[in-house]
């Protein structure tokens, strides 16, 4: 049995102010969830005041990328993964599409920084999905598959027992479009499929999150899906009442 795991992205979103509030709901909520791993990957700078902020220990905290870079040095306005450890950050997302599409972040830089995490002992939450060009055209399932062998060639695939994938049809981010629970699961059981190809124990043991206009009205359905594992979850994640519920669902 997996264990289901939500994580919250809160993007490039928040303030000292804003995050204290936030951070109040959570502590006041999350005694209630039962049997959900549940992460919060606050913007770098603040990953320490949410850290110290968080009561009751149900919460981990995760960074939302690191450099490619394994050691410390001259990397003006990076931040490494020992940097992320240090403030006691047990997950980092990777790969995410908006660091593929506006950053240029590559599959094979994906696959090294899934390495460097792995390598810390810090759970990558690997990103991979597709754009609605690539689903209309029917190439899909080949980019999900070329951005996961990317990182299978890396690190192996006995490594993805400790790796956390999230599928995010980029279509359905911020846009308020959720892939429906079919559309999600069909792509989930893709994943799975194409990783038991490899190693059916390990595939049967990886956690696919499922990403994309997840809100605490759609929430179970998505997670009552054979494949789904649980959310990394965008703007509903910035508010305390949804991500619980969201949590709730898992
Ligand atoms: P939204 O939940 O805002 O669509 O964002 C999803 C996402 O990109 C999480 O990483």
């Amino acid at each position: 049995m997996r264990k289901p795991f939500v994580a919250g992205n809160w993007k490039m979103h928040g303030s000292k102010a804003s995050i204290e509030s936030l951070v109040d709901g959570l502590n006041a909520q999350a005694g209630q969830i039962e049997n959900v791993d549940m992460a919060v990957c606050p913007p770098a700078i603040y990953i320490d005041f949410v850290q110290s902020s968080l009561t009751g220990g149900k919460i981990a905290v995760g960074a939302q990328n690191i450099a490619e870079e394994p050691v410390q040095g001259a990397f003006t306005g990076e931040t490494s993964v020992e940097m992320i450890k240090d403030l006691g950050c047990a997950y980092v997302i990777l790969g995410h599409s908006e660091r593929r599409a506006i950053y240029g972040e590559t599959d094979a830089q994906v696959a090294s920084k899934v390495k460097v995490a792995l390598d810390a002992g810090v759970t990558p939450i690997l990103c991979v999905g597709e754009t609605l060009e690539e689903r209309e055209s029917g190439v899909m399932e080949k980019v999900i598959a070329t951005q996961i062998d990317a990182v299978v060639d890396v690190v192996g695939i006995e490594a993805f027992e400790k790796i956390v994938i999230a599928y995010e049809p980029v279509w359905a981010i911020g846009t308020g479009k959720t892939a429906s629970p079919e559309q999600a699961q069909e792509v989930h059981a893709f994943i799975r499929g194409k990783l038991a190809g490899l190693n059916a124990v390990v595939a049967d043991k990886v956690i696919i999150q499922y990403g994309g206009s997840v809100k605490p009205d759609n929430a179970a359905e998505l997670f009552a899906q054979a494949d789904i594992d649980g959310g990394l979850i965008g703007g509903a994640s910035l508010n305390a009442d949804d991500f619980m519920a969201i949590c709730k669902a898992a």
